[in-house]
């Protein structure tokens, strides 16, 4: 020791001590959610909104090195949507490498199974937590603040150090922001009213209220899209996990294994390893007196549309949890005697009933903290063996094909609706899935099939993906006891993509080989814009040159394709004259379908042709010099109303999403567009108001799909269902179209208007216009007729207004949909045509159906004129969660169809 060192040697135990007492302030303080929002999460009647769960995370991140904040996508009304991780210290400084790591693991095709066993031991388990996207089942949104608080400071039942060593932790506080913000501004303005808690009278999200929860196969909706890149193009977590709330009344938390039956394309292993994951959360919720946690109930493992689903197919262990909700964060009371009875007893699936009583916020909060802080200490036990399941399962995708499984889906090039053929196969890809291109011409499972078919080999690492979607459903007869009723299926029964889309798809059960090449990105390969010459004999062969026929007098479109509507509609609006052919134009292989559209050129054209109208939405038209020998029909555009109730209908909400997606324009009608303003309390009666003129606004009115009760009285009949979930409107939302409002309908159909119902509406326009129709399936016993969500085959009368463009044999969704007779009556009121039946027998294409006898030779759309208008009854789900473009032009022919007057 010099001189210099020994002099102060004395002052190294204050330094140290100085040191000892100041060092944690000198490190920043990680804010609790409590300090942040003035009270505790899940406190009653408060909720945080999403700019301060936004601002709570941003504060956190500088707080700590252990939480790091990712923008993952925007929400359809352009929120941000953002994302924390959550990890040690090291670990964040190696979050590329793990990621790739965990990108590489999942593919067994570039990684022999020693080293996949190093990966799982060096690699690190990837959890995401999804929260809220059903955004009134508010809870987990609240819970996440303080899950990433609790994470952060190590406040956990394990060792967080290690634990988040092991595990990197994805917590999305809330999948729908937008849903969050407005359902926390819904209860605040009536927070202290009768109203608190209640439903909102609108959907909590842009287009699909609780179906953003239906979307996670076909990713209309950005927050999907913003979820799905996390899940298999960002980040391939191992384990997921989506937190929602249920009813009030039962258990207090559903959690894995689900209910029966599974759906037949998820491998074994990955429900090993949700009942696993399940049953560590339900043993520690016991173990810190969480009572009323129930297995097998309501939830099944079949359909594949939701959030925690998708995970499923591609090899994620997927966990759904659902607990029992209260009126948002109002506090409710369950007598223990209106418990359902099979709550109230034990059962090895529910060994320990709830009692009743108080139920509040914070008693979800306390269940979600719980299971979610038991799901990443599972994780952490289990990394190795969960990190090498991921393998595994890919392994056995690419490399077994079972007995029944088939080889390959081939989708041939030529296709009557080209855009949406591609559109299914960009679906497809963005759910991971691999595509092959033939090359060559090819004959698979004895067809032949042209070169640039598209063929999706089975083996893959996302299997049962690829394989779910594209074949068809066969949902297992079950009853509630032999011979008893059916049980209803939780959601879809069938779903087959292709069917739904109207693509032409064939399963291939033997393996065959072919010229073929993996597609890097789909694109459309089919050039879209301006084609060679047409004739009143049919096309000119597509690879004629559309030089020299720049300024034809008119140009023709197929109605096969979808795109052709969204141009025609573009056009109209810009003023076009658009006609429809009346019948077929050519023949053979020119051929274009009746009810083709016949565009006149003009500035208006060819103004929007050279902005690209046509390329920009993959359409395609044809030159043609001379209508003489096309009869048709002029079109004029259509000012179109889609009626909204105050019942937050999500096939209304659909509907929008389809118009808006091919850009179609339409004003949205509510009940007093109907009925004019309400009177002031104090007016004279109602001789000043004034008459309403639906006709003189509107040449289209659309009923989306909706029980009919509901648009007439804006009440649901209390024996319905569903009638439990709904609690009073606010009085300015109250009531439906009442008598004066289905007047006001009947004079605007009386003067030449259309009015197109929609599924379950179509009830409305039979009744309240005592149409000549009947529905066959009204109040029939499930016994005799049940069919839950499926795909039927329909056969079509496309050389009729509203069947233009549609194939002879449409498979079409059947969703609590009609099965009708018609009659001519006697009055020269009415006439009709049918335009879609179901088939005689042979009906049942993807799902399940019981008593096909009774809705066979039956219409599903019909076309009535009544009086100078018409009434166009689509008794099926043409439109549904904006997933069956096959049937989107029964919508679209009617929107389009020429006034009768
Ligand atoms: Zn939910």
């Amino acid at each position: 020791m010099n001189y210099r060192a020994s002099k102060f040697a004395f002052l190294l135990p204050i330094f140290a001590l100085i040191l000892f007492l100041f060092l944690p302030s000198l490190l920043p303080a990680q804010t609790s959610p409590e300090a942040f929002l003035g009270f505790k999460v899940g406190a009653d009647r408060k909720l945080a909104d999403y700019n301060q769960i936004q601002a709570y995370f941003q504060k956190l991140e500088k707080e700590t090195p252990k939480l790091k904040l990712f923008t993952i996508g925007e929400s359809t009304l352009k929120k941000p949507m953002i994302m924390a991780v959550i990890t040690s210290e090291a670990n964040m400084a190696k979050l590329d490498a793990y990621r790739a790591m965990a990108k590489k693991i999942k593919d067994p095709r570039t990684l022999p199974i020693e080293e996949a066993k190093k990966l799982a031991k060096e690699g690190k388990l990837i959890l995401l937590i999804t929260c809220n996207i059903h955004a009134d089942e508010i809870a987990a949104s609240q819970m996440s603040l303080e899950l990433a608080y609790k994470l952060v400071k190590g406040e956990t039942p394990f060792d967080a150090g290690k634990v988040l060593d092991d595990v990197i932790v994805l917590l999305v506080p809330t999948t729908n922001p937008d849903g969050e913000q407005m359902e926390v501004d819904w209860y605040k303005k009536y927070l202290g009213t009768k109203y608190e808690g209640g439903n909102m009278p609108w959907l909590y999200h842009a287009y699909a209220g609780h179906d953003d929860n239906r979307d996670w196969f076909m990713f209309n909706l950005s927050e999907t899209r913003a979820v799905t890149r996390v899940l298999y193009h960002d980040w391939f977590p191992q384990i997921h996990i989506d937190e929602h709330q249920m009813g009030h009344d039962e258990a207090r938390l559903f959690i894995p294994p689900f209910m029966n039956p599974p759906v037949p394309n998820v491998q074994p292993l990955l429900w090993r390893g949700v009942n696993l994951a399940g049953a560590n959360m339900a043993f520690d919720l016991q173990r810190n007196g969480f009572p009323g946690v129930v297995h097998g109930r309501s939830f099944t493992g079949w359909w594949i549309g939701a959030c925690d689903d998708t995970s499923w197919m591609h090899n994620v262990v997927g966990i759904l949890s659902e607990m029992a909700s209260v009126r948002l964060a109002t506090p409710i009371y369950v007598e223990p005697t209106e418990i359902p009875k099979p709550y109230t007893q034990r059962r090895m699936e529910f060994p320990d009933p709830w009692p009743g009583g108080w139920w509040r916020l914070r008693d979800i909060v306390d269940y979600e903290l719980t299971l979610s802080l038991s799901l990443i200490n599972t994780a952490s036990r289990f990394k190795e063996e969960f990190l090498m399941n991921s393998y595994l399962m890919s392994k056995n995708s690419i490399e077994t094909t079972d007995k029944g499984q088939p080889y390959a889906f081939v989708i041939p090039a030529r296709q009557n609706d080209y855009p949406t053929m591609i559109k299914m196969l960009e679906i497809l890809e963005f759910g991971g899935c691999e595509i092959q291109q033939a090359k060559e011409d090819f004959v698979a499972g004895g067809r032949a099939y042209g070169a640039g078919s598209y063929v999706v080999l089975l083996a893959q690492p996302y299997k049962p993906f690829v394989w779910a979607l594209l074949e068809r459903q066969k949902y297992p007869d079950i009853r509630e006891f032999p011979g008893g009723p059916p049980v209803l299926p939780y959601d879809n029964a069938g779903w087959t993509l292709p069917l739904q889309m109207g693509v032409a798809c064939e399963q291939v059960d033997k393996p065959f080989t072919a010229k073929m090449e993996r597609v890097e990105k789909v694109s459309y390969s089919r050039r879209g814009g301006l084609m060679g010459a047409a004739s009143a004999e049919g096309l000119a062969s597509v690879s004629a040159d559309a030089a020299g026929i720049a300024a034809p007098k008119y140009f023709v479109m197929d109605a096969r394709e979808n795109a052709s509507y969204a141009v025609a509609f573009a056009l109209l609006k810009e003023g076009a004259e658009i006609s429809r052919s009346k019948g077929k134009i050519g023949s053979g292989d020119s051929e274009i379908a009746a009810g083709s559209f016949v565009i006149k050129n003009g500035p208006a054209v060819q103004k929007a042709l050279a902005a690209g109208l046509l390329e920009k939405r993959h359409a395609r038209a044809w030159a043609l010099d001379d209508t003489a020998g096309i009869p048709m029909t002029a079109l004029k555009n259509p000012r179109i109303g889609l009626y909204q109730s105050w019942w937050s209908n999500m096939d209304e909400g659909w509907s929008r999403y389809v118009l808006d997606d091919l850009g179609i324009p339409y004003t949205t009608l509510h009940n007093s567009d109907f009925k004019g303003p309400k009177a002031a309390p104090d007016a004279k009666p109602d001789k000043a108001k004034p008459k309403i003129d639906l006709k003189g606004k509107y040449d289209v009115i659309v009923f989306a799909s909706e029980n009919a009760d509901i648009i007439k009285t804006g009440k649901i009949d209390p024996n319905h269902p569903y009638a439990r979930w709904f609690t009073p409107l606010p009085p300015e939302y109250e009531g439906g179209l009442e008598k004066e409002g289905i007047d006001a309908l009947k004079a605007f159909v009386e003067q030449g208007g259309i009015l197109v119902t929609l599924n379950e509406a179509c009830k409305t326009a039979i009744k309240e216009f005592e149409a000549p129709v009947k529905n066959a399936l009204e109040k029939i016993e499930p016994t005799k007729f049940f069919c839950p969500m499926s795909i039927l085959r329909l056969a079509v009368d496309n050389t009729t207004p509203i069947g233009y463009g549609l194939q002879e044999e449409t498979p079409a969704v059947f969703s609590e949909s009609l099965a009708m007779e018609t009659w001519l009556p006697g009055t020269g009121d009415w006439e009709r045509k049918v335009v879609a039946s179901y088939p005689e027998n042979n009906i049942l294409m993807s799902g399940w159906l019981l008593g096909e006898d009774v809705i066979g030779r039956k219409a599903a759309v019909v076309d009535l004129r009544y009086k100078k208008g018409r009434i166009i009854l689509v008794g099926i789900a043409c439109q549904i969660r904006a997933q069956s473009h096959g049937t989107y032009k029964f919508l679209l022919n009617a929107l389009l169809y020429p006034a009768a007057n």
